[in-house]
C-alpha cells in the first residue's frame, strides 16, 4: 500500500522502484489527508504514512520532500510546496530566484524522507487486545546541486527547472524522467527503505 496525496506519485514510484516492487502491490491512497505539522521531512513522511496505515489497516509508505538552499539558511525546506503561498510551482520557483538574487553561493540540495508504517496484525486491535504498536521506519535521500540564475528545461516539476545536480551541466528538468529517477533524492530514499519494506512485507 502506498500512501500519497498525488495520484501521479504511484506511477512515479513504480518507475523508480521497478524490480524492487516484485511481489508487492502498490495502490494509491485517497483517504483523509493528515495535517503535515512536523518540523522535519522525516516527521512529515511518518505523519502521512501513519494516516494511510490507520485508515486502511495496510502497511503504508509515504514520502515528504523539498529543496533547501544554503544561502537562504535551508529555506524553503519543509515548506517547499507552499513557499510562495499559492502551491503553484512557477510562483515558488520565482520567489526562490528573487530571494537568492545575485548571491554567488548557489549551493542547494533536494531531500526526500521515505517512511514505512506497518500496523499491528488484525486481532491485536481492540479493547481486550494486548497493545502492540505499529512499526515505523524512515530513510533519507539527499541530492546535492546548485541553483541556476533562470529556469531551464521542460521536464519534471516543482524546482526542477532551476536545479542543476552536482556533476551535471543541465537542470534536472532537462533530464529524461528515467535519468532523474535513477539519481534523485526520491530514488535514494526509496532505495534505502526498500530492503526494510521487503523484510517487513515478504519476510526477506
Ligand atoms: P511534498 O509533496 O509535500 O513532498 O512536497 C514537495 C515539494 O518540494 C514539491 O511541491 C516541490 O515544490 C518540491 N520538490 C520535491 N521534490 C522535487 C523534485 O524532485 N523536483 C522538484 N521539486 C521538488
Amino acid at each position: 500500500m502506498l500512501a500519497t496525496h498525488n495520484a501521479h506519485k504511484v506511477e512515479e514510484l513504480r518507475a523508480i522502484l521497478g524490480d524492487l516492487l516484485e511481489g508487492i502491490e502498490l495502490v494509491g491512497y485517497d483517504g483523509p489527508e493528515p495535517v503535515e505539522d512536523g518540523d522535519t521531512f522525516e516527521a512529515n513522511a511518518l505523519i502521512k504514512a501513519r494516516a494511510a496505515a490507520q485508515h486502511t489497516g495496510l502497511p503504508s509508505i509515504a514520502d515528504d520532500s523539498g529543496i533547501s538552499v544554503d544561502a537562504l539558511g535551508g529555506a524553503p525546506g519543509i515548506h517547499s510546496a507552499r513557499y510562495a503561498g499559492t502551491r503553484v510551482d512557477r510562483d515558488n520557483l520565482e520567489l526562490l530566484l528573487a530571494n537568492l538574487g545575485d548571491e554567488p553561493n548557489r549551493a542547494a540540495h533536494f531531500t526526500c524522507a521515505a517512511a514505512l508504517v506497518v500496523p499491528p496484525p488484525v486481532g491485536s486491535v481492540g479493547p481486550d487486545a494486548p497493545a502492540e504498536p505499529a512499526r515505523e521506519f524512515v530513510e533519507l535521500g539527499i541530492w546535492q546541486g546548485s541553483i541556476l540564475h533562470e529556469p531551464s528545461g521542460p521536464n519534471g516539476f516543482g524546482y526542477d527547472p532551476i536545479f542543476t545536480p552536482a556533476g551535471l551541466t543541465v537542470s534536472s528538468a532537462e533530464l529524461r524522467p528515467e535519468e532523474k529517477n535513477a539519481i534523485s533524492h526520491r530514488a535514494l530514499a526509496f532505495a534505502a527503505i526498500m530492503p526494510t519494506v521487503r523484510r517487513e512485507l515478504l519476510g526477506e
